[in-house]
């Protein structure tokens, strides 16, 4: 599944095709989106929160689409062959793009205003990637008596908490803070809960910058590296049983919260 980080790729891309561009066709074609008018309309602002992304229409209304496992995308020229299968659901063709999202089903039209009433916009925290959410915002999150309790392994999917973080971010944040999944903040001091919110920012950031990767090539063990190094990806995600860049101790995988995590017993074993 996509996460933060891909989201507002996505998006990125979505905006650079649309953008103050004259709509020359538009189809929507799910029945949440049936009501919506397709002619004269215009797109005024495409942004996103957690996983989901918000397309505001020059009519006023919001077409808020949450891709989940399947849902997916596409911008391409107008000339492209469609080489695959999918259901088309929505449809914006410029003089020279397509912009076409396939396959979701988590898909609602809503008032621009009454935005933030959606199901799953409603209850989702601030996203990580958003510039109000500062390294304040999220310690004091962290260590809130709402969160404060509750197992790494758990938080860093937990959309209620800072949205837009998942499973490859959650491995590379511990090991970026050097901690282990099975901790809680209620159990550090200030200062590592401060390094932990500094790497969910960080790491989230990275990964969007340098388009899927977290791995951070400033840091002065990797300058040591091969030039191979300049592709790698992550750090201990993906890696069981190969060596940590850091200390060569043997990656570690195994399930938490049933998704797989990836973590460096040595580089991560201070508080294990
Ligand atoms: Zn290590």
């Amino acid at each position: 599944m996509p996460e933060g980080p891909e989201t507002k790729r996505m998006v990125d891309t979505i905006k650079k095709s649309l953008l103050n561009q004259e709509l020359v066709s538009t189809s929507f074609l799910h029945d949440n989106l049936k009501n919506l008018d397709t002619a004269n309309i215009s797109i005024l602002d495409v942004t996103s929160k957690g996983k989901a992304v918000i397309i505001r229409l020059s009519d006023g209304n919001s077409i808020i689409t949450h891709n989940q496992l399947y849902g997916r995308w596409t911008s391409n020229r107008l000339n492209t062959k469609i080489r695959h299968n999918r259901s088309l659901r929505i449809e914006f063709c410029t003089n020279s793009k397509a912009v076409r999202l396939w396959s979701a089903t988590d898909i609602i039209a809503l008032p621009t205003a009454e935005e933030s009433t959606h199901p799953y916009l409603k209850r989702i925290g601030p996203d990580v990637l958003d510039k109000t959410t500062t390294y304040k915002l999220i310690y004091d999150r962290l260590v809130s008596k709402r969160f404060r309790n509750r197992r790494f392994s758990g938080l860093l999917l937990n959309q209620h908490f800072i949205s837009g973080l998942g499973n490859y971010l959650r491995s590379e944040i511990l090991f970026f803070a050097k901690l282990m999944y099975h901790q809680k903040a209620s159990e550090l001091d200030q200062d590592q809960n401060t390094k932990l919110s500094q790497c969910i920012k960080d790491v989230s950031l990275r990964s969007y910058k340098q388009k899927g990767k977290t791995i951070f090539y400033d840091d002065l063990m990797l300058k040591q590296l091969d030039k191979s190094a300049k592709k790698r990806r992550f750090m201990v995600f993906a890696r069981a049983g190969q060596n940590c860049y850091v200390c060569k101790t043997k990656i570690v995988k195994e399930f938490q919260s049933s998704r797989r995590i990836y973590f460096c017993t040595t580089c991560q074993s201070s508080h294990r």
